[in-house]
């Protein structure tokens, strides 16, 4: 039984190889790409709600501290206008004399410093300063003229004086708000305040707050940074930076523009800035980003701005995307190895179902063929059984057509039987008489002398039939026969035709076993000597030739003669059943069909030649015991 490889047969290899090589070739970069694009993405998002989330809690400094800012500037508005209640101050403007202005002096000392501003001074209508809190200090403002200042500008037409600018003085910065003072409806002067509002960077300072204020030509006036003040948060033209120059107002300090790296507007008030590394805002040697949230203070022109750095924020934001890309990496190694492990396993298990149908088709296959040997071997043993039936029935057959051969054989030979029979009878009677006068004469020589050849007689007669004993005997298929013997005992047989024709007979063969039944093969060899005595009958010197030899395992003996040989039409029919070209009772044709069917039992086979020199052979094959052949005879 043989497996069908085709059940066995591995998957083209170009057709398993090439989807996989495509997707080792594209599947890291794509991997790789992806997470890159979500790393950004994360990154993005973070930073995105991360700015939104600091705008928020920004908007909340951002007015906490704007307030501050407003209030701390709203608390010295009021106070310029007081000192228009000060007769003092009035008395001063209308009569200057040293007495007034001391008196001026002294009042505006006191209330400077119970008001903790950093200077309180009056003025002319020309601008020149009468009286002041400083008349003390080496700098003081007494005896100057400050009328080039916007805030005396706009206090002298009557309108509020609002001024953050640098002392022309003493280069100190400060917050002056100016009052024009009336009496009777006309100004007669102007009283000015400078505040301090350098505590409120102090402040700033220790909460860690990034903030300025930046007034109405975009100069950062007040920075919790030193390094921000007095820089432009607009730009500047060339035209606007002289004409700052030249009102003095930031006194000599340059004006620079604080230039941002990238500005971006992401809402109204709301920008993100960044600065260079090596810009000297920028604490470290990366470039730094802020969330700018500006505002406008109340009852000025100035703004409020608020910087959050977004380092943190933007650190926090790389980790985030960071994080998503080694996420979704690890996402795309468990989802590869995953499909990698569900296509073993639908591998094995399309395997194992490949292994199971070849096991099912090869036990149908089993089955179907178990199926056809078990009835081939009953259709074998029926035909056994059939043949058996016909072996025994042509056994049988061949047994009876032997004993009718037999039978046949006896009746031919009773004859000359008979005959050989009645002669020594003849002679016995004639002897024996002859022995009972001569005993009665005396002549015990002569009686002594006819009872021995009475006992030769009767020898020879019991040999006879004891030769037809054996011939009517049925045989055996198995034995072992002396092929000597048995020649003998054929022409023991056939003694008194042999006797009484002028035969030569020439023996060449072995004495050799050969594997037959005794019996049988003498009647064997009883036919064949039989057939070549009748057909030498009218040969005038008869010869029978009697010549064996050893081939291939067997003994073959040839039994020919120098009769009248076979013609062609009779050679055709020899062996047929009942053929005969003997004349009346003397041939019954079943001789040689029953030597030839004994030969076969055996395993033997019998032949004919026609030698050219005339006459006929029979050569009569059969197995040998002993495969070395015995001493010649
Ligand atoms: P039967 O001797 O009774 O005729 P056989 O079967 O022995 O039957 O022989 C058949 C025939 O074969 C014989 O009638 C004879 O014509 C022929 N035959 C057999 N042996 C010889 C022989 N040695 N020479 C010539 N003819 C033979």
């Amino acid at each position: 039984m043989k497996c069908d490889s085709n059940l066995y047969r591995a998957a083209m290899p170009s057709l398993a190889v090439k989807p996989r090589l495509i997707r080792h070739l594209f599947l890291p970069p794509l991997i790789i790409a992806m997470m890159i694009g979500l790393g950004y993405i994360g990154f993005w998002v973070s930073e995105h709600y991360g700015i939104h989330s600091l705008g928020e809690n920004g908007q909340r400094q951002l007015e906490l501290h704007a307030r501050a800012v407003e209030s701390e500037i709203s608390k010295y508005t009021y106070l310029p206008s007081l000192l228009e209640l000060e007769t003092s101050v009035s008395q001063l403007l209308a009569d200057p004399t040293p007495e007034h202005r001391q008196t001026v002096n002294d009042y505006l000392e006191g209330l400077n410093r119970r008001s903790r501003s950093r200077a309180i001074y009056v003025m002319d209508t020309t601008g020149r300063v009468m009286a002041t809190s400083n008349w003390r200090d080496v700098d003081s403002y007494l005896g100057e003229d400050l009328s080039f200042r916007a805030y005396f500008q706009n206090a002298v037409r009557g309108q509020p004086g609002r001024f953050y600018g640098i002392g022309s003085t003493n280069g100190e910065p400060g917050y002056y708000l100016a009052h024009g003072l009336e009496e009777h409806g006309k100004i007669i002067g102007v009283a000015v305040v400078k505040v301090r509002l350098e505590a409120m960077e102090e402040r700033w300072q220790r909460a860690r707050l990034e903030a300025f204020v930046s007034d109405e030509n975009g100069i950062i006036i007040l920075s919790s940074d030193p390094a921000r003040r007095l820089k432009s948060v607009v730009p500047l033209s060339e035209e606007t930076k002289e004409k700052l120059a030249r009102s003095l107002q930031y006194y000599w300090f340059p004006l620079n523009e604080l230039q941002p790296l990238a500005r971006e507007i992401l809402s109204e008030g709301v920008e993100k800035l960044t600065f260079p590394a090596n810009s000297e805002l920028a604490s470290d040697d990366e470039n730094i980003s802020y969330l700018a949230q500006t505002r406008p203070l109340g009852d000025t022109p100035w703004n409020f701005t608020l910087l959050t750095p977004l380092q943190d924020l933007r650190r926090e934001a790389i980790n985030q995307g960071i994080l998503v890309a080694v996420a979704f990496a690890l996402c795309a190694f468990l989802l590869i190895a995953w499909n990698e492990r569900r296509k073993v396993i639908a591998t094995r298990l399309a395997a194992r179902e490949a292994l199971q149908e070849a096991n099912n088709q090869l036990e149908r296959r089993i089955t179907e063929r178990t199926t056809d040997l078990r009835a081939s071997n009953e259709r074998l043993k029926g035909q056994i059984r059939e043949r058996r039936l016909a072996e025994e029935t042509l056994r049988r057959a061949q047994d009876e057509l032997v004993q009718a051969g037999k039978l046949a054989a006896i009746g031919q030979m009773s004859t000359s039987i008979a005959h050989e029979l009645n002669q020594p009878l003849a002679a016995l009677r004639t002897l024996s008489g002859n022995t009972v006068r001569f005993l009665e004469r005396g002549q015990l020589d002569v009686a002594s002398t006819n009872l021995k050849t009475i006992n030769e007689l009767i020898d020879r007669m019991g040999r006879i039939t004891a030769s037809l004993r054996s011939f009517a005997r049925r045989g055996d298929d198995k034995g072992q026969a002396c092929l000597g013997k048995a020649v003998d005992a054929a022409l023991q047989l056939h003694g008194a035709r042999v006797e009484n024709t002028p035969l030569q007979l020439h023996r060449h063969f072995e004495a050799v076993q050969v594997q037959i039944d005794q019996t049988r093969l003498e009647q064997i060899l009883v036919n064949l000597i039989g057939n070549a005595l009748d057909a030498m009958q009218a040969q005038p010197q008869p010869e029978l030739w009697l010549e064996g030899e050893a081939f291939d395992g067997k003994y073959r003996l040839r039994v020919r003669d120098n009769g009248h040989g076979i013609d062609a039409e009779a050679r055709k029919h020899l062996f047929e059943p009942f053929f005969t070209t003997k004349p009346g009772e003397q041939g019954l044709g079943l001789g040689l069909t029953l030597s030839a069917s004994l030969a076969a039992a055996t395993g033997g086979h019998l032949g004919v030649e026609h030698p050219s020199s005339g006459g006929t052979a029979f050569v009569l094959s059969l197995p040998l015991v002993s495969p070395t052949p015995a001493e010649p005879i």
